[in-house]
């Protein structure tokens, strides 16, 4: 069965206008207050003009007529690309104490589990036991019980029954995941910078000197550490580092949901998403592309459904905003993973995260999951997050260092939220200690990432 090929349950989402509640009608004491921040945080975030009332005046550099003033931002960890990976990245960097930035090109954060409308992650649990927990855990379990979404029954999750994964996914809303994310980014004192892309990454000292744009905006950012979670290799490829992509990757999709009026003789189940081949996020443009031919194609299948017999009373419950992808770029790691690597459970000595999905690898007609022999728990290594040749830069997410069928288990959102902790651990400890993330001690990083509650097997 397909990552997310769901059953044709469809539950509608529904909003009573009544109950729309102004962004501004917070209840008294639930903003953070200037007060309430450390001292060091004020300023840092004073400077990045986030503390209302702070009184900074914004650092500009000159700016030539014509053109935006830059701002000048300074930070330990910047981290690209608020996904499912760089969220989680982010919220751990902060809440290890160090100055956080994270910049994400689009309105909210998640990426492809929440805008992409992928919001059924997985997997935590293999073989009978939790094997992925901490922060992205955390918001799952958050966003479920929030919306009182039932869990799976994971200890289901053991023998054949593991093979059915998609059952062992989280439903989820997507929107709520979004919310919460930024909730705990905030109270873990990370600044977001929505709607603002890298346009040049250069070596600057011990660490990297980041221009981003943005609607209205241009800012110079200093940081020490640099984590990529593009999805793309965005950022490693600015830096002038190497990346992978095959000729042919697997297809994209638009997600979406349809009902039927309960007094409707169904004729089969509802389709739920559309493949759009070829589809590629890593620019604007191929990004515009991917999405008009997604929501054109969705069209062209709506309106053919609805002349179907039973189906003329066919509703769209939920169009997804962008056509998400599976597969674009893949860095070259110190550490590759490949297939028989992942297949075989390798413990890395440099393990930090597990990881348990099929080879699951799409083509234009379909899937045809490669299901891992019972017991096998795949892990990731550390090295497969450090672009080979670079200093003071991780990745985490889709885009890990491993050969193609390796890639197509690991880029599911339980691997990438596991990585994304490991990654931001590793950068924030970095800078506490003022070495590189790759040569932080692989014991006080397990450390570290277990007393966040992340699961970290043993090295070899
Ligand atoms: C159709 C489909 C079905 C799937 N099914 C499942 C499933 O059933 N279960 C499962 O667990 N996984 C599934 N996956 C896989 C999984 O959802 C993704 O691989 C995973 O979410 C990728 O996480 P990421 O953090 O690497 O990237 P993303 O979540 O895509 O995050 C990348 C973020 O970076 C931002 N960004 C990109 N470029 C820039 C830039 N230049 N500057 C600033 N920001 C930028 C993007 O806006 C985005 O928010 C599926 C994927 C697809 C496409």
């Amino acid at each position: 069965m397909p990552d997310d090929f769901l059953p044709a349950k469809v539950e509608p989402a529904e909003i009573n206008p009544a109950e729309i509640v102004s962004a501004d009608c917070k209840p008294a004491g639930s903003t953070t207050r200037l007060s309430d921040l450390s001292a060091s945080r004020r300023t840092f975030l004073g400077a990045l003009g986030l503390v209302p009332g702070s009184g900074l005046v914004l650092a500009a550099g000159p700016a030539d007529a014509g053109n935006l003033p830059v701002r000048q931002l300074a930070a330990d960890v910047l981290v690209i690309g608020g996904g499912t990976a760089g969220t989680i990245a982010a919220i751990q960097a902060g809440r290890l104490g160090v100055r956080t930035v994270l910049v994400e090109a689009g309105s909210q954060l998640g990426g492809t589990m929440t805008t992409g409308g992928v919001d059924f992650p997985g997997l935590f649990w293999a073989w009978g036991r939790q094997i992925i927990a901490g922060i992205g855990w955390e918001l799952v379990q958050q966003a479920a019980e929030l919306n009182g979404d039932p869990l799976p029954d994971f200890s289901l999750s053991v023998g054949e029954a593991q093979h059915r994964h998609p059952r062992f996914q989280v439903r989820l809303r997507g929107g709520l995941y979004a919310a919460l994310a930024e909730e705990a980014c905030l109270a873990a004192e990370v600044a977001l910078r929505y709607y603002e892309c890298p346009v040049a990454v250069k070596p600057d000292g011990e660490g990297w000197l980041v221009e981003l744009v943005g609607k209205g905006t241009r800012a110079e950012v200093r940081c020490r550490t640099l984590i990529d979670c593009t999805g793309n290799a965005s950022v490693v490829a600015l830096a002038g580092l190497p990346r992978l992509r095959e000729q042919e990757t697997q297809p994209g999709s638009i997600l979406f949901t349809l009902t039927r009026p309960t007094t409707a003789n169904p004729t089969g189940s509802l389709p739920r998403q559309q493949y759009v081949l070829g589809a590629d996020p890593s620019t604007s443009e191929t990004h515009t592309d991917a999405n008009i031919r997604g929501r054109q194609a969705f069209l062209k299948m709506f309106r053919a459904l609805r002349k179907q017999p039973g189906n003329e009373e066919l509703k769209l419950g939920d169009l997804r905003p962008e056509t998400a992808a599976r597969e674009t770029y893949r860095i070259v790691g110190e550490t590759i993973i490949s297939r028989e690597e992942y297949e075989s459970g390798k413990r890395y000595p440099d393990a930090v995260a597990y990881a348990y999905y099929p080879v699951d690898l799409h083509t234009p007609g379909g899937v045809r999951p490669q299901h891992l022999k019972e017991g096998t728990v795949p892990t990731i290594p550390l090295g497969a997050l450090v672009p080979r040749g670079s200093r003071n830069l991780m990745v985490a997410g889709r885009c890990i260092s491993s050969d193609r069928l390796a890639n197509s288990a690991l880029r599911v959102q339980a691997p990438c939220m596991a990585m994304g902790q490991a990654a931001g651990a590793a950068c924030a400890l970095a800078v506490q200690r003022g070495s590189t993330p790759a040569a932080v001690p692989l014991e006080r990083l397990r450390q570290v990432l277990a007393k966040q509650g992340a699961i970290v097997p043993a090295g070899a």
